[in-house]
């Protein structure tokens, strides 16, 4: 047989047919190599014991040690169970057992002392462990290699047919010792020996079986890395690939429009940041190869204009520009202020959305064609393929996460060459995180706002306070401020989220009556013209209070407002909170961002208001946010195409591990871009095994 890992898992003792359907309907486990590859999600450390005083209802797991007092049989027929009392010397609780009464009933004796384990409930206030493991104190002493036992994943359905937890740890018992002396090394020796990386049959008997901490930690170092490592490994080699095949425009002169817009219309001097992240645009444009470029910077440190500045380096050397937003109100805003900043100057700008009138759209698409238009704004409508432009040269993606690497790839197509592409994010991404969404691409930051900004106060407030906040909303307005209100919409439970904001437009017209106040309002369901007249409304400063859903989210900038509430501020992701508190801030004013949100959080909810309170920094919300959510819910990593549902590595606690996988996938490279050395094939197999992924390794030069 070819190779042992491929074997069915039917074959392996203690299987069978039955479940060997069970374990493939289930989790997808056929072969040996998917038992092999099923990790456990955590470990017990069995060697610890709680009392019953510390227990709460929110623990996992855990052990402890004491007596049985005594058992009763309670109920009849059906609804018949065993109820133990047990104490340890701190208090006492009740065991529960609905199953295998008889078994129960030999085991459990009155005046023995037991080790349990379970999971405590707590019922009509007492501590309850419904179905424990229980084991006589002297039995469990005699049992080896159980100071650590692997939690493993398995289903409702699965555990009713008794293949939970242990019997898979019984099953990758069975398998590891088939397994010896049989498994190829997956990293070539030199990295292990360098590196003094655990073995690949000593990592995976020790992530199933460890035989001490220390044995552990390296197998789960071992699995990391090389998990993390050929993620790098394919994206650097993607990068390589695309900077040094990729042909690309060279925008070889700083000409006209530039010069001319930077010394003459300009209104302000640019922060030292924009002025580096012009510098390697500049640079990366005049290579001769694609440039692919992630811009991060926190909201309103001024990347649009570093984006207008490019596109203008674009038109001098002879392309069209264009910028992608994700709504139209962005797409209308980007329009406006570009427009504004352009006047005078001969860079002809046109807007293209889903609200652009048929006769309009014909228009715009003749002019792109004639290469009349310099700068095309829009939305997802830029991508039809009934836009075509003349020479795209440098397309702007703005605000990223809301696009996905595919969309990106259509832009691309608009032309012979791929145009110069760079993205812009206000949402920051941690480190890690973009090293593997945005792997292949290179990253500028901007990590400085313009001068005479003060940061944003965050102050929190429980609904009863709701009073004062209106009080202090009110002298705000008479200092010549506008308001923002926000509540909160998740998309499961539209209805009732616009009940919500009806039910707070309905109390705060009352708090705010006219004629002394006037308010907007803009939510999902107003047509866009509608929403438009609304926003124009705060804008000119014809409304004080703007009521509005997420929709006001993204990018809009509106210096005169000064205040934003956000309404039941818990019901929020941190990202989304960060992004709300950045409408606010952007003029000379101090500003106010007030969370309002009810008695009882939970404990993720508070930690991501008291975040908030204490930290402006976009990149430690965004940390903050990976660890609480992991890398799967974080906005707009869904759609990457990037594997992060990793099977033992974590985007937010492996950061370290990541750094350094990333770092030798680098010098590996950098010694054999094309891993055509001998010691490297290794390499390449388990790129091919890992990725079915048609590396196009000729075309690297
Ligand atoms: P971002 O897109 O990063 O959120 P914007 O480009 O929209 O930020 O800029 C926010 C505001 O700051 C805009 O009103 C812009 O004109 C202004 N601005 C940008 N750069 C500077 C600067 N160097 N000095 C002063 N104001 C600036
Ligand atoms: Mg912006």
């Amino acid at each position: 047989m070819a190779n042992i890992l491929d074997e069915n898992i039917t074959y392996l003792k203690g299987v069978g047919t039955a479940r060997a359907n069970l374990l493939a309907s289930e989790l997808g486990i056929k072969t040996y190599y998917d038992l092999l590859n099923h990790f456990p999600y955590k470990y017990l450390d069995r060697t610890k014991f709680y009392s019953v005083r510390e227990l709460n209802s929110d623990m996992n797991y855990i052990q402890l040690r004491g007596k049985i007092l005594n058992v009763e049989v309670l109920g009849e027929k059906r609804k018949q169970r065993i109820v133990a009392s047990f104490f340890d010397g701190t208090g006492t609780l009740k065991l529960v057992w609905f199953q295998g009464l008889k078994w129960v009933q030999q085991q459990v004796v009155p005046g023995k002392e037991y080790v349990i384990f379970g999971k405590p409930t707590e019922f009509n206030g007492v501590m309850n462990f419904m179905h424990p493991e229980i084991e006589l104190v002297d039995n469990f002493k005699d049992k080896p290699d159980f100071s650590l036992q692997a939690l493993y994943n398995t289903t409702e359905k699965m555990k009713s047919k008794f293949l939970n937890s242990k019997a898979i740890h019984k099953l990758q018992q069975n398998l590891l010792p088939l397994l010896k002396g049989k498994l190829p090394e997956s990293l070539p020796a030199y990295l292990i020996e360098q590196h003094k990386l655990m073995h690949r049959y000593e990592a995976l008997y020790n992530i199933h079986l460890p035989q001490s901490l220390d044995l552990l930690q390296k197998a789960q170092f071992r699995l990391k890395f090389e998990e993390l490592f050929y993620i790098q490994l394919k994206l650097l080699h993607l990068k390589h690939y695309q900077t040094t095949s990729l042909g690309g425009f060279r925008f070889e002169h700083v000409g006209d429009k530039f010069n001319t817009f930077y010394m003459q219309y300009l209104p302000f001097e640019l922060t030292r940041a924009q002025k580096r992240v012009l510098r390697e645009i500049r640079h990366d444009t005049n290579t001769g190869h694609q440039m692919n470029r992630l811009l991060q910077g926190d909201v309103g440190s001024g990347k649009t204009l570093v984006a207008l500045m490019s596109m203008l380096l674009a038109i001098d050397n002879g392309f069209q520009a264009c910028i992608m937003a994700p709504t139209e109100i962005l797409a209308n805003q980007h329009f406006k202020s570009i427009t504004e900043l352009l006047t005078g100057l001969d860079v002809k700008v046109e807007l293209l959305t889903g609200s652009t009138k048929q006769s309009q759209r014909r228009l715009i698409h003749a002019d792109l064609v004639s290469g009349e238009i310099h700068i095309l704004i829009g939305t997802h409508a830029l991508i039809e393929d009934t836009v075509q432009f003349k020479n795209l040269g440098f397309v702007v993606i703005d605000e990223q996460h809301r696009f996905g690497v595919a969309q990106r790839a259509r832009l691309w197509k608009k032309n012979v060459n791929p145009p110069h592409v760079l993205v812009m994010t206000a949402t920051p991404i941690p480190r890690t995180l973009a090293m593997t969404l945005y792997g292949d691409l290179d990253v500028s930051i901007i990590d400085e706002l313009p001068p005479g900004r003060k940061t944003v106060k965050t102050l929190h407030y429980n609904d009863s306070k709701r009073l004062r906040v209106f009080g202090f909303i009110k002298e705000q307005i008479a200092l010549g401020r506008q308001v923002y209100i926000v509540y909160p919409l998740i998309k499961e439970s539209e209805a009732m989220d616009y009940k919500d904001l009806e039910d707070g437009l309905e109390s705060i017209s009352r708090a705010f009556p006219p004629p002394d106040y006037a308010i907007s309002v803009v939510h999902g369901k107003m047509k866009p013209e509608e929403k438009d007249k609304a926003m124009d409304l705060f804008v000119r400063r014809q409304t004080q209070i703007m009521i509005a859903t997420t929709v006001i989210e993204v990018g809009v900038n509106i210096p005169n407002a000064s205040v934003m509430v956000i309404e039941s501020a818990e019901r929020f992701g941190l990202s989304q909170l960060h992004q709300l508190r950045g409408r606010v801030g952007r003029g000379a004013d101090q500003s106010y961002c007030i969370l309002m949100t009810g008695n009882k959080l939970t404990t993720d909810g508070r930690t991501r208001i008291k975040t908030m309170v204490d930290t402006n920094d976009g990149f430690e919300i965004s940390e903050v946010d990976l660890k609480l959510r992991g890398p799967g819910d974080l906005e707009g990593t869904q759609q990457s195409g990037i594997p992060l549902d990793l099977k033992i590595a974590n985007l937010g606690r492996d950061s370290q591990i990541l750094t350094f996988a990333r770092q030798v996938a680098q010098d590996v490279l950098a010694d054999d871009p094309r891993l055509t050395k001998t010691e490297n094939f290794v390499l390449k197999k388990q790129m091919e095994l890992k990725w079915k992924y048609e590396f196009n390794w000729s075309q690297i030069s």
